[in-house]
């Protein structure tokens, strides 16, 4: 990842990425004066034409789910924004909607505590279908052994590090070859941890540890979270081993998932990178997201 320092300014980073946002719960133009300049969309969110004060972004279309799962029965989702499947059958029909939708990642759910999951064989259907139309699968993994039964149906990325058991390590050993976390520790507990977030913490220091992928992301649109670089979510993964520049690498992948996303910002965080990490959270949540032609102005 490449910065530069405009002398006696700031740093300009590529476009921070928040890797889990919900665009349809949420005012999205907020979001670069608060340093995000790109983000993943992982549900809910219905394309429409975009505006100039939007972020650039990649997203999923509906929520992928078993009939009645999760989140097509949550007071907060909109009924259209989930699509049941209900067999193996059934996988490539829902893969394909998504498909000419122009989703370009599919958000499936397997969330045993708030309802029916997927079979085992409509899951790897719909992994199949996914790989073969060319888009990752992000799951959101909730309940004992889900996140397994993810990652062995050959699912590309946690939308939240898994947080329901911690994972023995040679199972997270072998998910750190070859999957990506999106790391979303701040939702448990927004402040006050929980003890899904020491189970999420634990877990997610062992898989950065052993080489996993990380990307930050918050779950924006999904409780208390502040319209751009989350100061809380920052400090955890700091807590969790990654170092300020590992952070920085979560915040600024040019692929993230393989996904293109557009880059049509960058993010700008003024005065110097403090050298001593325990500032690092405190000078980036100054970020913002700038044009290149607003870049110029400041330069
Ligand atoms: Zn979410």
């Amino acid at each position: 990842m490449t910065s530069h320092f405009l002398h006696g300014r700031g740093t300009v980073y590529p476009g921070f990425l928040d890797a889990h946002v919900h665009l349809a719960l949420i005012d999205p133009t907020m979001l670069h004066r608060g340093g995000i300049a790109r983000i993943l969309d992982l549900g809910g969110w219905l394309p429409r034409d975009p505006s100039p004060s939007m972020p650039d972004l990649a997203y999923a279309y509906q929520f992928v789910t078993a009939p009645g799962g999760y989140p097509s029965r949550a007071v907060w989702a909109e009924p259209g924004w989930s699509c049941p499947v209900d067999s193996a059958a059934d996988a490539a029909r829902a893969v394909d909607l998504q498909v000419a939708a122009g989703a370009s990642v599919l958000k499936i759910t397997l969330n045993a505590v708030a309802g029916p999951v997927l079979g085992a064989d409509a899951l790897v259907a719909l992994v199949g279908r996914a790989h073969n139309r060319g888009l990752p699968v992000v799951a959101h993994a909730e309940g004992a052994g889900q996140a397994e039964r993810a990652f062995t149906a050959g699912v590309d990325a946690f939308a939240h590090t898994p947080f329901s058991e911690r994972l023995p390590d040679g199972l997270l050993t072998a998910m750190a070859a070859r999957m990506t976390w999106i790391s979303t520790l701040d939702i448990h507990g927004w402040g006050y941890p929980t003890a899904a977030f020491e189970i999420a913490s634990d877990n997610l220091r062992r898989f950065h540890r052993n080489g996993g992928r990380v990307l930050y992301g918050t779950d924006l649109g999904n409780g208390p979270l502040p319209l751009g670089v989350n100061h809380r979510e920052i400090v955890a993964l700091l807590g969790a081993g990654l170092t300020p520049d590992d952070v920085l690498a979560a915040l600024c992948s040019s692929t993230p998932l393989k996904l293109t996303v557009a880059d049509t910002r960058v993010t700008f965080v003024p005065g110097e990178r403090p050298r001593d990490p325990e500032d690092f959270a405190d000078w980036l949540v100054a970020a913002r997201a700038l044009t290149r032609p607003e870049l110029e102005v400041l330069a």
